[in-house]
């Protein structure tokens, strides 16, 4: 038998082996094989009998590495289509798709046993392995003689099909005198029981009851519940403004979806940011879900994982790459927040979830619901071309009013924080007893350090940015590479003394809001006061149980939270992704400011929104304050079809990066070339733009450059790159990277 195997290094191509007569019974597509390779030995993905007869020699598998596939024929047609679409190896590809940690270089190991048997197992170097645990099991009725704890454990055990040891524990405390000595007696058995490790198991979720849906939800629902009924693909842009019911929507949908016996996966931006979400599924469903947590272990992932995949559960919650949960029978996709820019993946395979969730359901055949305040003008554009259905929730539930919000010109101001305006409404709204939540997009104290002899600026030396000041660390920071340094007391460059912070991050603004209100209960939600496992949902639990007044974050609380209490919301900066370099700027900064504002007025007393901005005629902060999503829409897309940008043509990036700035300029401008003749002589219709030294020019040592690729027809653009690759090889001391639909430009 001949095999096809994928190998996970950056190659394209995949590559055949013999099986081994020993080993032809046990090998099936999707799992995982010992081959070698060059002089290695590399772990591979077997794919199944090979279409092609293999050229020349063919060497051996030298094991099989799993018990069952990790994948099936239908997850192989998707990772195909993966790595076809962007340009990726598929090796790399399904490395991406199953958990971490199992395509480590494996290799198995016979040993004999002492009973003379020979014992063949699996050695990982770091692989994930199964979690096993004792279980104990009753076998005998209690005699006359046995009394007290003994008795009463064994009783215990008596009364249920099998007991954990951390049960018992959890019971007796420590019991494990008694147990030996109730096995000793022939009245438990004991065996070791594979367990799943579950992050959340300690956690208890009461019930609830759906709400009674609008009319707006309501007709949602019904276009939904259609759709799953008929059957098939149908790709739904849920548009429903802030605190609108979107959530209700999925439950709902979700459930009708469960009646039909089908499973839905529910994709989140950051499920870290999201315990509102996942604790109002657990309330609703008691049916199993998993969650795919970024803080997970690799076990503990893995565990999930085979949960999943064992059909133990109905629902998978997850970030980005819980696209690739291996659920049976998925009969709807959900993508909430269907705008963020973190479903793209920034390196090694640079996958949009968003974009595969509709791949994905067209070759299932299920249902997918984009949900968003704020979808991404591209979205937009595609339903009102009718290749997705629209769906609308335009008011707030129970006839909520939208926040009244009001810009303040920062111009000519640059020094103040804090603008009067926005002091007195923080006075006034602590003087109500409301919350009030105040977004600055920088963390840190000062974002550079200057000296006003010499004009020194602290900069990180491995990457174009200035170092930011943390107070409470005494040091500056690199936020790409955290290099730090020491503060200094004199400046580094002249030795004077006249040295001044400059810019102001979420720690010094705390420390502004405390002294401008000494009474006010002030907390703080960024990167540094998050870290570690529950970092967040901690202080969203305090700002839940009222015991904040005054939040200071990132956009960390700009996410789809529903805090009743949040009657007033400030926005410290609202520039900073206004002035990016990127085509997408006043889209990002509409859909921040939208969200920010969108956490105000969400309970019982209408809610306020100050908006202290640089630029408080772009069009972009016009159309947030008055949440007009039409306006800014159609303002948008006329700037797009005026430059060429999506929805008009489709892009792709180049990336070059290396330690030399020489090379990575020489390779840059040699791939700029090739490019162009490429063009020339296949006659495609491409735009090439660069090469340019990118917008961050260097980062953790390595300098960058890249070049932008534009057409109208997404055929020509994969031509030119797909002989771009053939007739391009770097020298190893340059990295290169295609990005399809790239989401940053920096
Ligand atoms: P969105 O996701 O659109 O921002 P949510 O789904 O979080 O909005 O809903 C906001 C709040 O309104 C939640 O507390 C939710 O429980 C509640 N809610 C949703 N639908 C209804 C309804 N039909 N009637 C009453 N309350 C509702
Ligand atoms: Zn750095």
């Amino acid at each position: 038998m001949i095999i096809e195997v994928a190998i996970p290094l950056p190659l394209e191509q995949t590559f055949t082996y013999a099986v081994p007569e020993r080993l032809c019974q046990r090998l099936l597509p999707g799992m995982r094989v010992l081959v070698p390779f060059g002089r290695r030995t590399v772990t591979g993905f077997s794919l199944g009998p090979a279409q092609s007869p293999p050229i020349g020699d063919t060497k051996e598998v030298i094991e099989i590495l799993d018990q069952e596939p990790l994948f099936t024929l239908r997850d192989m047609e998707f990772y195909r289509w993966i790595a076809a679409y962007y340009l990726h190896p598929l090796g790399d590809v399904i490395r991406t798709a199953i958990p971490a940690g199992l395509t480590v270089m494996g290799r198995r190991k016979q040993s004999v046993a002492s009973d003379g048997s020979v014992v063949d197992e699996e050695v990982m170097t770091s692989g994930v392995r199964l979690k096993e645990e004792r279980h104990y099991k009753a076998c005998g009725e209690p005699p006359a003689s046995l009394k007290g704890r003994g008795l009463e454990i064994l009783r215990f055990i008596a009364a249920r099909d099998g007991v954990s040891a951390t049960e018992l524990r959890g019971r007796f405390a420590s019991c494990s005198h008694q147990l030996k000595r109730l096995a000793e007696l022939g009245l438990v058995t004991m065996e070791m029981r594979e367990v799943y490790r579950d992050p959340f198991r300690s956690e208890e979720f009461s019930s609830d009851t759906p709400h009674e849906l609008n009319a707006e939800q309501s007709r949602a629902l019904a276009g939904l519940c259609a759709a799953m009924d008929r059957g098939g693909f149908t790709p739904f842009l849920l548009h429903g403004v802030t605190g609108s019911g979107k959530t209700e929507v999925y439950l709902q949908a979700i459930s009708h979806l469960l009646k039909k016996g089908k499973s839905a996966l529910v994709l989140v931006p950051e499920i870290a940011l999201t315990p509102q979400l996942v604790g109002r599924f657990r309330r609703r469903f008691s049916c199993g879900i998993a969650v795919l947590h970024s803080a997970l272990s690799p076990g503990e992932r893995y565990d999930e994982w085979r949960r999943i995949r064992r059909g133990e559960v109905a629902i998978v919650i997850g970030a980005r790459s819980a696209i690739f949960a291996p659920l049976d029978n998925l009969g709807m996709i959900v993508v909430d927040e269907e705008h963020e820019a973190s479903y793209k993946q920034g390196d090694g395979l640079r996958y949009n979830a968003r974009d595969l969730a509709l791949v994905l359901a067209k070759q299932r055949g299920a249902a997918v619901l984009l949900g968003s305040a704020t979808p991404l003008v591209t979205s937009l554009h595609a339903a009102r071309q009718g290749r997705m259905a629209e769906l609308t929730l335009s008011c707030r539930v129970k006839e909520r009013p939208m926040p009244e919000a009001r810009l303040l010109d920062q111009r000519g101001r640059g020094k103040e924080t804090i603008l009067p305006p926005l002091a007195e409404a923080i006075a006034a709204n602590l003087t109500n007893g409301g919350q009030t939540l105040l977004f600055l997009n920088r963390r840190g104290f000062a974002t550079w350090l200057v000296c006003r002899d010499c004009g020194h600026v602290l900069r990180c030396p491995n990457c174009s940015v200035t170092l930011t000041y943390h107070q409470q660390k005494r040091r500056h920071i690199c936020h790409y590479c955290d290099h730090s340094v020491p503060a200094p007391t004199l400046c580094p460059e002249c030795d004077g003394g006249e040295i001044g912070l400059l810019g102001v991050g979420t720690e010094r603004l705390e420390e502004e809001i405390a002294t401008l209100f000494p009474d006010a209960r002030v907390a703080r939600m960024d990167r540094d006061t998050t870290s570690g496992r529950g970092g967040h949902s901690r202080i969203l639990r305090k700002l839940e149980g009222g015991e904040i007044d005054i939040l200071i974050g990132t956009q960390m609380i700009a996410k789809g939270h529903d805090f009743p209490g949040v009657t007033l919301v400030g926005v410290i900066s609202a520039d900073t992704t206004l002035n990016l370099p990127d085509f997408r700027g006043g889209e990002r900064a509409f859909q921040l400011v939208s969200q920010v504002l969108g956490r105000a007025g969400r309970g019982e007393q209408a809610g306020e929104v100050l908006v202290q901005t640089m630029s408080p005629d772009h069009f972009a902060m016009r159309a947030a304050v008055s949440h007009d999503y039409e306006a800014f829409y159609a303002e948008e897309l006329a700037q797009r079809l005026d430059a060429g940008y999506p929805p008009f043509s489709h892009l792709a990036a180049l990336h070059f990066s290396a330690i030399s700035p020489k090379t990575v300029e020489d390779e840059a401008v040699r791939g700029g070339e090739l490019l162009r003749q490429l063009r020339r002589s296949l006659g495609l219709r491409v735009e090439i733009l660069g090469p340019a030294t990118s917008p961050m020019g260097k980062v953790r040592g390595r300098h960058r450059w890249q070049l932008l690729l534009k057409s109208a027809d997404r055929s020509q653009l994969r031509r030119l790159l797909l002989a771009f690759r053939g007739g391009y090889t770097p020298p190893s001391t340059v990295r290169t990277a295609i990005d399809i639909d790239p989401q940053e430009l920096l």
